[in-house]
């Protein structure tokens, strides 16, 4: 179900903008919704579909009739050209089908509205059969590109297009647009954190997958506080992957994150601590904060060992908890008075 404008959340001023256009009658024919993927692009799209169709002339009323098709998606008026499915690339076919369509008058509603997306999905050829009609579509009738790599659009795409500009989402949004999709409030809390101000991406660290980087995060905590780092080592040897090897590492520094907050007193900001048990309460009792800024320190080094420096992802590992086993035993002989 698509929302009203006035529901589009955290993009003040991509909405005031359209907002003000509506309200004086001066829509561009041709936008470009462009932003980082997930915090509501394709969502304000249709929902300023809804604004210009609404019968109610009231931003999208939601339930004349106009307002009903759009939310269940099939407004005569209204195109959505994508990839077809199983495949990358929009071409120069859907493309001119849909300009067909859009030079047409609007068969029920006031306008009709073609929204791509993503736009730089579209290969040279399709972007270029598209350049006459992005700039004179049939009067009244509106063009919205949508794209989260903007900059790999033909320039003389961008040029036809008026601009408009999409930010990250809060956390506090992640969070409670996960809650309202039925997911419970933990699990909400805990993507919200990793989704990094973006819908998609918080969904993509959905399920087991994250489950088992928190067993991995902790066994290597664990074991870099241990006496034998056998369990630590072990779970390196699991970290053969580049990219979950870096996904662990990042983890890890969002542990981190919490612990130092657990122990200035503040509340958790994550579901992390919930989701990793009894090492959280013992690390939090246990390590001393320079501990925890020297383990933050040895985790990046390891990141930046494997993202820059393309180390082996197992041995870089292995150094990162070498090295939080060291500044562990220092701070040991410190607490006993050794010099
Ligand atoms: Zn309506």
């Amino acid at each position: 179900m698509s929302p009203r404008l006035a529901q589009i959340k955290d993009q003040d001023a991509a909405v005031s903008m359209l907002r003000r256009a509506l309200q004086h009658d001066k829509l561009h024919h041709a936008y470009l919704f462009e932003g980082p993927k997930g915090v509501g692009k394709l969502s304000c799209a249709r929902a300023l579909a809804m604004a210009i169709n609404c019968s109610a002339g009231d931003e999208g009323c939601g339930e004349c009739i106009h307002c009903r098709k759009l939310q269940k998606g099939n407004h005569p008026d209204f195109l959505e050209l994508g990839p077809p499915e199983g495949k990358r690339n929009i071409l120069i076919d859907g493309v001119r089908q849909a300009e067909d369509w859009i030079r047409m008058r609007p068969h029920e509603g006031a306008a009709r509205i073609l929204v791509i997306s993503p736009a730089d999905a579209m290969t040279e050829s399709a972007a270029n059969a598209l350049l006459k009609t992005l700039e004179e579509p049939r009067k009244g009738n509106y063009i919205i590109l949508v794209s989260a790599a903007s900059s790999s659009l033909l320039p003389t795409v961008r040029s036809r297009c008026q601009s408009v500009r999409f930010r990250a989402l809060s956390r506090d949004t992640v969070r409670q647009l996960l809650c309202a999709m039925g997911m419970d409030a933990n699990e909400a809390e805990l993507l919200a954190s990793f989704g990094r101000g973006s819908m998609e991406m918080a969904l993509q660290h959905r399920s087991e997958e994250v489950a088992g980087r928190i067993q991995l995060g902790v066994e290597i905590l664990e074991g870099a506080s241990s006496r034998l780092p056998v369990k630590a080592l072990d779970a390196a040897a699991r970290l053969r992957d580049r990219g979950e090897a870096i996904a662990v590492l990042e983890l890890l520094l969002m542990m981190m994150e919490e612990l130092l907050h657990a122990r200035a007193g503040m509340a958790a900001q994550s579901g992390l601590a919930h989701k990793m048990g009894d090492i959280f309460l013992r690390l939090q009792q246990g390590g001393t904060v320079s501990s925890a800024a020297s383990h933050v320190a040895a985790i990046n080094r390891a990141l930046t060992s494997i993202q820059r420096n393309n180390m082996n992802p197992q041995l870089a590992v292995e150094g990162m908890i070498m090295s939080m086993r060291s500044r562990q035993k220092a701070d040991f002989w410190s607490r006993i008075g050794a010099k």
